[in-house]
């Protein structure tokens, strides 16, 4: 199920996503179709969710800057990053000198679009290379963008997965950026994948599965005033899935708290893995936000490889097909997956036996007792010497130290001989 992720980002990639409009649409759409469980939630323009207010819904065509001698700049059909994300209709004739007051650049990446939005203001605006930028020959220019701001819907897609327990994980994602891969299709990518995988590898789940697809922080809010109260009742571990294609890093962003039993669970999973970096809830930038603020206090912690922000090609025209790769998709995959096997497999393992069990007599420990053979059982009897039913299982991998893939496998083996 993970051998698609990369199939759905190419596919995805060329559409113009924003909080609202048809390319965001589009892409829940094709989402929808992957996992049926995913069903839309849409908010109308200025609905009240919280402190903010349900924005208009911005549709966009065409856009581009021409020059007086017919050369033209900034095409919206060769790239959506050239149009600043939410701009309103303009066709106008203006000076070289009023064109600069509208465009973005990045100086220190002259090779690069930049990624601008402006959601909460009216404004318009354009987006091109720094190179591009001093190239531009003097002269008048025609400023023309096809869009329109109406009253609309903000949409997101949701899917409940029951469990036996009431209790469920979480996991969130957003779809709000136009062309860039990191951020941010490979976290709906990575989703999609564990959503399949949940609902589809397991006869009968331990535990209730929700997840979200969103367009970034307003979107969180407006789901928040649906479902906070529900969330507070039943979550238990919840992940901000964001920046997870790349093969550079592996990334923890903490809960607001540090100690959620969602931060154990992933850096359980991160154990003994090369380039893991934690970040404490101060470098927090998604919608880890909204879910860890005071009164809503959820445990979702942010997982990323290379995190939001901190590589170069953040928001930037390089954030592209190249930088991500099916291996880096995986390797993401596979971290949310141990945490899941970990859920399944009983949070709780306690030992059937009062003192150490005797291994041997059921082929679980090496025959002959010579101290190099007692490596390759530590484990096991670390697992054993923690299980008390009331260390989790996440705890038990960090006492231990031991990546939680070894720590499940152990742990169904030993439930396998009875043991646990
Ligand atoms: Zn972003």
């Amino acid at each position: 199920m993970s051998k698609n992720m990369m199939n759905w980002i190419s596919d995805l990639f060329p559409l113009c996503r924003s909080l609202t409009g048809l390319g965001t649409q589009k892409t829940l759409s094709y989402f929808e179709k992957i996992n049926p469980e995913l069903k839309r939630i849409s908010f109308k323009t200025g609905e009240k969710v919280f402190d903010w207010e349900i924005p208009k819904q911005w549709n966009i065509k065409d856009a581009y800057i021409e020059h007086e001698n017919g050369n033209r700049y900034a095409e919206f059909s060769k790239s959506n990053l050239h149009v600043v994300g939410y701009s309103s209709p303009i066709d106008k004739i203006i000076s070289k000198n009023e064109l600069f007051r509208h465009i973005y650049t990045q100086a220190d990446q002259p090779d690069l679009i930049p990624f601008v939005a402006s959601y909460y203001e009216n404004n318009w605006g354009f987006c091109i290379s720094e190179n591009e930028k001093n190239n531009l020959p003097d002269g008048n220019y025609r400023v023309f963008i096809n869009s329109e701001l109406v009253d609309g819907v903000l949409e997101l897609s949701h899917a409940f997965i029951k469990g036996i327990n009431d209790k469920e994980i979480f996991f969130s994602s957003y779809i709000c950026h136009p062309s860039m891969a990191n951020d941010n299709l490979s976290g709906p990518a990575v989703l999609n994948a564990i959503l399949k995988f949940v609902k589809e590898e397991f006869d009968n789940l331990r535990y209730s599965y929700r997840f979200v697809l969103l367009p970034e922080t307003i979107g969180s809010i407006a789901f928040l005033s649906k479902y906070s109260e529900e969330l507070k009742k039943k979550l238990i571990a919840g992940f901000n899935l964001t920046c997870v294609g790349d093969e550079r890093a592996y990334s923890h962003i903490k809960t607001r708290a540090g100690n959620t039993l969602a931060d154990n669970a992933l850096s359980a999973a991160l154990i003994d893995l090369d380039n893991v970096i934690t970040y404490s809830f101060l470098k927090r930038g998604s919608d880890e936000r909204q879910y860890c603020s005071p009164g809503i206090n959820l445990p979702v912690c942010g997982f990323s490889r290379s995190k939001y922000e901190e590589f170069p090609e953040y928001h930037t025209s390089a954030d592209n097909l190249n930088l991500i790769t099916q291996k880096g998709l995986e390797g993401s995959f596979s971290i949310i997956k141990n945490i899941i096997l970990a859920f399944e497999q009983g949070l709780y393992p306690q030992t059937k036996v009062l003192c150490e069990p005797q291994l041997g007599k059921r082929g679980l420990y090496p025959n002959i007792g010579q101290k190099d053979k007692y490596d390759k059982i530590k484990t096991r009897w670390d697992f054993l010497a923690y299980a008390d039913g009331k260390t989790n299982i996440f705890e038990i991998a960090k006492l231990i130290n031991k990546p939680l893939k070894e720590v499940n496998d152990e742990h169904q083996l030993l439930k396998t001989y009875g043991l646990v």
